[in-house]
């Protein structure tokens, strides 16, 4: 192995591993270190997203989401099965086999875009020298001209709930269950905690969320955080809000959880808690005293707008920098900071950093809430059109939820696009394309959508801004 590189980056994760692969493309000689081991004890690349994020949680939401149609919903379309049945370590082998897969791939990519992959722990010395120490084997000094750090973020945890790793458990454990508990806990009504909480619930747990917050996903647009919420509770989740956990006590039964709300101390017994309470960016280890790179309280790698530490020449992407903690995001700047590296001048666009959460129907969204567009003080006007009135999503027999479309009143320039309903993730991506591209309502409407598809939704609601859609009586008729 040369220990002079152009470009070194630590951490294989959707942000790192996009940076190492632009960089190679490039033409710079580049290496990317990564320490994680994948459930078999082999190295493997891919980081939070392909081991115990992303990928994972999404096989188990689509098998558990299959499971629950054919058990329910089959027979509201004519289609009878006598009995459908769940085979809890199948379903795991299969979500590890799809992982497994996609790290392979991620090696295949190193391999194909002559990116040097290194298993083991990088450090950070100084002068942009980064000590490498290889699972196997001796350890090295390499010389980068870059350096781009990528190290992720890892589960939070809470005093109250010690993960075990049995009863309690977090994000990586509840992938991971060998049968379905009768009664799961999860503490945390975020995203992770919805998601989890949706595959376990569906596949026959009783599941109860504890949310600290009074306000149901907060960062979402109200309405649509007002009718997911009833959605989920009807399902079947028992979603309490304002519900502060305190404690907790394993036994032989369960765990038993303390927590406060609004009429004072209350417990649940459970059999498996699942902790979902954020995750922290990680860096332990990352650093030589002397490596120079400045950190915010809350232990972020501190970045300006295009990903540049206060040392020269050295870069931070990805979870362990401000900003969502999301796949996609992480590899944006990856991939921008490879190519400021060779001499272009791309930038993130963070306004339009699309969110989803994979549960069913699906949230997702981009650019501002109708709620923070109201606080701005800007002239907004809504457009909205439910999948009620999609011949598409009544073909399918998943009507739940709603598009909605805020422009700009004087502008017209849409400012945010807010999704529930099935395939929300695919319908909001049109929506970052046309804010990408500055598109107004007009724009949208003037443009031709495939029918039936449920993205004619995102059409309909872009027209009703004017008052203009076909498929439902507006409210503002305008000429
Ligand atoms: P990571 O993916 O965390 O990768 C960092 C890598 O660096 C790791 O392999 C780590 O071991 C390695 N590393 C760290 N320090 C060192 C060192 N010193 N030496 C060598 N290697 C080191 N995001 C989405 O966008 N969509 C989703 O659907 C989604 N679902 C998720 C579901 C779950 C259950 C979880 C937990 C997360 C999910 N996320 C999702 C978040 C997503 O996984 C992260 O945002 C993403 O993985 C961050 O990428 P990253 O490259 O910054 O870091
Ligand atoms: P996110 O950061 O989106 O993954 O969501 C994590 C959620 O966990 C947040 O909504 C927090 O309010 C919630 N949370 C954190 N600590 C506790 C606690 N002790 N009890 C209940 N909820 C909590």
């Amino acid at each position: 192995m040369s220990d002079n590189f152009d470009v070194v980056v630590i951490g294989a994760g959707p942000a790192g591993y996009a940076a190492a692969i632009r960089s190679a493309q490039l033409g710079l000689n580049t290496a990317c270190i990564d320490k994680s081991l994948g459930k078999d004890g082999k190295p493997a690349f891919g980081g939070t997203c392909l081991n115990w994020g992303c990928i994972p949680s999404k096989a188990l939401l689509d098998a558990s989401h299959k499971y629950l149609d054919a058990k329910e919903h089959f027979a509201e379309i004519g289609i009878t099965v006598k009995s459908v049945g769940i085979d809890v370590p199948k379903m795991i082998e299969r979500k590890d086999k799809v992982v497994s897969g996609m790290i392979k791939g991620i090696a295949g990519l190193f391999k194909g875009n002559g990116v040097t992959g290194l298993t083991g722990v990088g450090r950070l010395l100084a002068n942009r020298q980064v000590e490498f120490t290889p699972h196997e084997g001796d350890r090295t000094i390499v010389q980068a001209e870059h350096v781009i750090l990528a190290p992720g973020s890892v589960p939070a945890e809470i005093p109250p709930t010690p993960i075990d790793g049995d009863r309690i458990v977090d994000s990586t454990g509840a992938l991971d269950f060998t049968e379905v508990p009768k009664r799961v806990g999860v503490i945390g009504a975020g995203v992770i905690g919805l998601e989890l909480g949706s595959v376990w619930g569906r596949l026959g747990s009783e599941v109860v969320v504890l949310e600290a917050l009074e306000e149901f996903l907060p960062m979402v647009d109200e309405r649509i955080a007002r009718d997911s919420l009833k959605i989920f509770k009807d399902q079947g989740l028992d979603i309490r809000l304002g519900a502060l956990v305190t404690g907790t006590e394993v036994n032989k039964k369960g765990v038993t959880v303390s927590y406060t709300d609004s009429e004072g101390e209350q417990t649940i017994v459970v059999d498996k808690l699942i902790v979902a309470v954020g995750r922290k960016p990680y860096t332990e280890g990352l650093f030589a005293p002397d490596s120079g790179i400045d950190l915010d309280d809350q232990g972020f790698v501190i970045v300006d707008d295009l990903c540049a530490t206060n040392a020269a020449n050295i870069y931070a992407v990805g979870d362990a920098v401000r900003g969502p903690m999301l796949a996609h995001k992480g590899t944006e700047e990856g991939v921008m900071v490879a190519e400021r590296i060779a001499g272009f001048k791309p930038m993130v666009n963070y306004a339009t950093v699309p969110s989803v959460v994979y549960t069913h129907p699906e949230i997702a969204w981009v650019g501002k809430t109708e709620q923070e567009v109201k606080a701005s003080g800007e002239s907004y006007t809504v457009g909205q059109f439910p999948f009620a009135a999609s011949g598409r999503a009544q073909a399918a027999n998943d009507t739940q939820g709603l598009v909605k479309v805020i422009a700009d009143t004087q502008t017209d320039r849409i400012v945010g696009v807010h999704v529930l309903g099935p395939q929300a993730s695919e319908i909001v991506a049109q929506a970052v394309i046309a804010m990408e591209f500055d598109a107004s309502a007009e724009d949208l409407g003037l443009t031709m959508f495939a029918h039936p598809t449920l993205s004619e939704a995102f059409h309909e609601a872009a027209l009703s801004v004017a008052g203009h859609a076909i498929h439902m009586v507006n409210r503002k008729k305008r000429s």
